[in-house]
């Protein structure tokens, strides 16, 4: 049998021990642990034999000097911070996958000097003894929500799950099987039921749930009726729901209180910026339900948090749950939280200081002018690598509010001459940093909306680079 084609080339790179004595890395090996030097060292030859292999490698990469050069390379990446910030020109606000809200400088600013100091997080000055750590945020979250008391907890799965945990745990929860969500992540529903305890109890159909529906699932088991936003998705068609009203009458009527899981949590009237289809945690405090609990960064526009607000004795058996300790929140996101909470109270210019909020509300005419020059600029940097033009769809907020919210404006559109859009999206992505681009009949898109301060002026050398424009970038 004639030896495979590559054989020669496998036999010729060089050997882990060369590599860990090669004079060119001896700086960079003293750097680092020898485990960890050495790991590198045989990923970068693993990686070079997966090439050569799939005869992508030719012979010139087997040299000692350019395999040194790739693990040089492997342990910048190595030690470069795996979490790095990412361009979002996808359009998505509350993009759960690209981390959600953006905090203001004033938020950050708080965040920072929590992270640099002690503090009375659980500590209560006046007294000079122990405090607690929820007394901060407290008075805040009920005078926004209106609720007669709340609690901040680590995002508002744990908040769903604290409140069934301690509200329902070995009864009942009556949930219209129109409700019985999935959430990205996999946050669903009927498991978080399971795990904190709560026996399920489904009623209606998928897209019928009527008030009879709830009134003949109610007996002495019954702990909780509860109602879930549909966040990511509508039923349409012929439908009935429950609304929260009729719910929270029911629950009165026989004793049994309501919660709500809200999801994205808005506590400004959207409808001001002609935005329609939102509630506020205010409108829903105020229909009478007993709990309430949403997400700190979704439409709140605050750090990863949940919140439950509601009536003082259930949230009282929340706070006192064990599980509680668990799901608290820590102190870096209570100081951005208390910081973002804030914002809300000045009420004037909320949407300048909550960047989701500026995003949601951005004007048709600073669209247009942001997309206008992004696209010159990309045009005149790309030269004849692309078709640069606008084209009009559709942002969305995302993180599960608004779902058919779909917010109007221009994207730029830049279609490569040479290889596909899916190619231009993936070397975006692995560019440095990336970009998020979505693609669509082949072009890459690129909306301003979610565009932060500074990225516009970067972009255009991004995509040239992933054009093979590579003279504009000077690394
Ligand atoms: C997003 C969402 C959740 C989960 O909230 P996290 O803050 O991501 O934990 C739960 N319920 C609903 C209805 C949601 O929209």
């Amino acid at each position: 049998m004639a030896e495979s084609p590559f054989a020669s080339l496998l036999k010729g790179i060089p050997s882990v021990d060369r590599l860990m004595n090669e004079p060119s890395l001896a700086a960079l090996r003293e750097r680092y642990t020898d485990e960890l030097f050495k790991g590198v060292v045989r990923r970068g030859l693993d990686e070079l034999r997966e090439d050569i292999r799939r005869g992508t490698a030719a012979e010139s990469e087997c040299t000692i000097e350019s395999v040194s050069a790739r693990v040089e390379r492997l342990l910048h990446r190595r030690l470069g911070g795996k979490l790095r910030t990412v361009v979002n020109a996808t359009g998505v606000i509350i993009h759960t996958n690209l981390g959600r809200s953006c905090l203001s400088e004033r938020v950050i600013e708080r965040i920072a000097a929590a992270a640099r100091s002690y503090s009375n997080l659980e500590y209560n000055l006046d007294q000079g003894r122990r405090g607690e750590r929820n007394s901060h945020l407290r008075e805040l979250m009920e005078e926004l929500t209106g609720a007669q008391a709340a609690l901040a907890v680590n995002n508002n799965a744990a908040a769903v799950l604290l409140a069934l945990s301690s509200l329902a745990a070995g009864r009942e929860v009556v949930v219209s099987r129109g409700e019985l969500i999935e959430i990205g992540g996999a946050f669903r529903i009927p498991d978080v039921m399971a795990r904190s305890g709560a026996i399920l109890r489904e009623v209606g159909t998928t897209n019928r749930t009527h008030p009879r529906d709830y009134v003949e699932a109610i007996n002495e088991r019954t702990a909780l009726i509860l109602k879930v936003h549909p966040s990511n998705y509508r039923i349409e068609g012929f439908t009935r729901e429950v609304s929260l009203d009729e719910l929270v009458r029911i629950g009165r009527d026989k004793n049994v209180p309501t919660a709500m899981d809200l999801g994205s949590g808005c506590l400004v009237d959207l409808t001001r910026y002609g935005i329609e289809g939102e509630v506020t945690v205010q409108h829903v405090v105020a229909s009478g339900v007993d709990v309430v609990t949403f997400s700190g960064d979704k439409l709140l526009g605050g750090p990863q948090a949940g919140i439950v607000a509601g009536k003082t004795e259930l949230v009282e058996k929340m706070r006192t749950n064990p599980l509680a300790r668990a799901l608290r929140m820590d102190k870096l996101t209570l100081a951005a939280l208390e910081a973002t909470l804030e914002e809300y109270t000045r009420r004037e210019g909320i949407e300048q200081q909550i960047p989701t909020l500026g995003m949601i509300v951005k004007s048709a005419d600073e669209l247009q002018q942001t997309a206008d020059t992004l696209a010159a600029t990309i045009a005149a940097r790309v030269g004849r690598a692309a078709a640069v033009s606008i084209e009009y769809g559709m942002g969305r907020v995302g993180g599960g509010a608004l779902p058919m919210g779909d917010l109007p404006g221009p994207r730029v559109a830049v279609r490569p001459r040479n290889g596909s859009a899916a190619g231009l999206e993936e070397r975006l992505r692995k560019g440095n940093p990336p970009v998020i681009a979505l693609v669509k009949d082949d072009a890459v898109l690129f909306d301003p909306r979610t565009l932060l301060h500074g990225q516009c002026e970067l972009l255009p050398d991004l995509v040239a680079a992933a054009c093979g424009k590579n003279q504009y970038i000077d690394s």
